[in-house]
């Protein structure tokens, strides 16, 4: 038996009275609001046990962290199909930027940069009657917990600001790649990133990658192969031009969000999420990085 409780208490106080927290994303001008302070941590082991230290039930923006779970319900949805329009191959590059987008025919690297995930976006669009509640209620069941819900001031600052995602949006339009109208996809996809959750939502959600497709209350929602490509695109485009670094140091798929939560997971043995909103410059959580690499490296567990 792993002491999961010993491990992140050593990790609270290793981290705890840390100066360089990062940056705040402060570009999505709610975001820029957060207390740099905060820290939480939730762990579930294989058997659902949870492990949890500091501001572990406290809600905050997942933001890109929902590239996963939109990516999940639409592979339900149309299978292979899917990677027709999106590709599976790390970026290398910020999670905003375009030009690949230009030089590959509007077909986006991969589903969990912007790009991507707006053409996922598109899909769920195409497929949901009812989009955005359709996709809140997918949460909601596969986390086993009702309440969980967009964060409207976000989603609405995000709106107000976000040029780069309309301007990816119209590049994918021009390539024949979005298939519904740039501010109906774009107005779902600022809702998805606004979705708020608490690392204890986070970690019960993320569960079911962490085995074998089946959450917590053992409804199974992807195959196994699913589970497998999600868990893969997870480890090699999870923290974009950073998934190297991330691989080298803490060794488990994961994904990021700049709200600054990070869930990561190690197939049949656990999956945790942190959250500490401080970001480093590549737009990941500084401190949770530095959390799940003394969780890996104390363990002695990773897919390595
Ligand atoms: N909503 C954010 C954006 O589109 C998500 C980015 C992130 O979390 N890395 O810019």
């Amino acid at each position: 038996m792993i002491a999961y409780q010993t491990i992140l208490n050593d990790i609270f106080s290793d981290i705890k009275n840390t100066e360089d927290r990062g940056k705040v994303a402060s570009y999505i001008p709610e975001l820029g609001k957060i207390d740099k302070d905060k820290f939480g941590m939730h762990l579930i082991d294989t058997n659902g046990r949870g492990y949890f230290k500091g501001d572990s039930e406290e809600l905050f923006s997942i933001q890109s962290i929902s590239k996963v779970l939109s990516l999940a319900m639409a592979l339900g949805l149309v299978g292979e199909n899917l990677w027709q329009r999106v590709d599976v191959e790390p970026s290398g590059d910020p999670f905003n930027h375009l030009s690949l987008l230009e030089q590959e025919n509007g077909i986006p690297r991969n589903p969990l940069i912007n790009a991507g995930a707006i053409v996922v976006a598109d899909i769920l669009v195409t497929h949901l009657k009812n989009p955005k509640e359709d996709f809140k209620k997918f949460i909601c069941k596969v986390a086993g917990d009702p309440h969980i819900d967009f964060d409207p001031k976000v989603a609405k600052s995000e709106k107000e600001t976000g040029f780069k995602n309309f301007a990816a949006a119209n590049l994918l339009k021009s390539y024949g790649n979005l298939k519904n109208d740039v501010s109906e996809v774009l107005d779902f996809y600022f809702h998805q990133c606004a979705i708020a959750m608490s690392c204890t939502q986070l970690a019960k959600t993320f569960f079911l990658f962490s085995n074998r497709g089946q959450c917590m209350q053992g409804q199974t929602y992807l195959n196994i192969n699913q589970v497998k490509r999600i868990n893969a695109i997870m480890l090699t485009c999870g923290f974009y031009d950073e998934a190297g670094e991330f691989a080298f140091r803490v060794g488990l798929p994961g994904k990021s969000g700049v709200g600054g939560g990070i869930v990561a997971l190690l197939p049949d043995q656990f999956c945790v999420a942190t959250w500490s909103p401080g970001l480093n410059m590549k737009g990941n959580s500084k401190l949770g990085m530095r959390a799940l690499e003394k969780l890996t490296s104390d363990s002695g567990l990773s897919i390595f």
